[in-house]
């Protein structure tokens, strides 16, 4: 059976919080005893980061301590949340504040594949805002306030089949509960997450080549992209992934193997 709680030893003072380099007000504890702000662990933990900043320790499970001032010098029992290979996000995240900055995205990227006009409420969005009305419309208005957002799409536009691809998983909203837990489905999916990734970098790369455009009076280059191509990498990407992990839980095998064998 599996455990779901594990007993941490709290110091008498914490250090300061290797991502913040502050004091520690709201902690969280790793695997290794390591002592962490707990913002800045999830998000390091959601970008994909899986061994510990202190000690390069794997980070396998971590606990959050509700209240680390009365934990101080005392030995704690605390449920833990587990994690997996990169990316892989613990399910434990309704206590995460929505993280809006992805979501625009995820609108604008609404917008460029459908080549609506920006007032629209288009169906991902509609989705959104069944499930969170008052984020909706505040990242909503963001959208309409920025002059940029016209030329971002565009530049998402010349990604057809990137932006295509990674629109067709907005439909998967409807099986999340919140607009979080779906950008968490989102980014928990190798081939999502790679697609999202390299629209944006694309995206980004050609605003800067318009811009360049512009200066050298219209004598820049236009870069050509394979959209299918990168879809096609990102697939096989993750089948590459999924053997290398099998490869490694056979090399853990026959470790462990060698290990009782030699005990006997
Ligand atoms: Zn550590």
């Amino acid at each position: 059976m599996e455990a779901t709680r594990a007993t941490f030893k709290i110091p008498p003072q914490l250090a300061n919080c290797p991502f913040t380099q502050d004091s520690i007000q709201e902690a969280v504890v790793t695997v290794c005893n390591h002592f962490f702000e707990r913002q800045s662990f999830l998000k390091y933990v959601k970008l994909g980061g899986r061994k510990c900043i202190a000690c390069r320790e794997y980070i396998t499970y971590y606990a959050e301590i509700p209240n680390v001032t009365e934990a101080l010098n005392k030995e704690v029992t605390l449920p833990v949340i587990k994690l997996e290979g990169e990316h892989r996000i613990a399910q434990h995240q309704e206590s995460i504040t929505l993280e809006e900055d992805i979501v625009k995205t995820l609108f604008l990227i609404e917008y460029a594949a459908t080549n609506q006009p920006l007032v629209e409420m288009l169906p991902f969005a509609r989705a959104c805002n069944e499930k969170d009305g008052g984020s909706t419309s505040t990242i909503r208005a963001r959208i309409k306030a920025e002059v940029e957002t016209a030329n971002y799409i565009a530049a998402l536009q010349r990604h057809q089949e990137l932006l295509k691809g990674l629109y067709g998983s907005f439909s998967k909203i409807s099986e999340y509960d919140t607009i979080q837990d779906f950008v968490n489905g989102l980014f928990n999916d190798d081939t999502t997450f790679f697609l999202y990734n390299h629209l944006l970098r694309e995206a980004n790369i050609d605003m800067f080549h318009r811009s360049a455009n512009v200066v050298m009076g219209g004598k820049g280059v236009n870069r050509e992209s394979d959209g299918e191509k990168v879809i096609a990498d990102a697939e096989w990407g993750k089948k590459f992934r999924a053997v290398m992990g099998l490869l490694f839980a056979v090399a853990l095998m026959i470790g462990i193997g060698r290990k009782v064998f030699r005990l006997a």
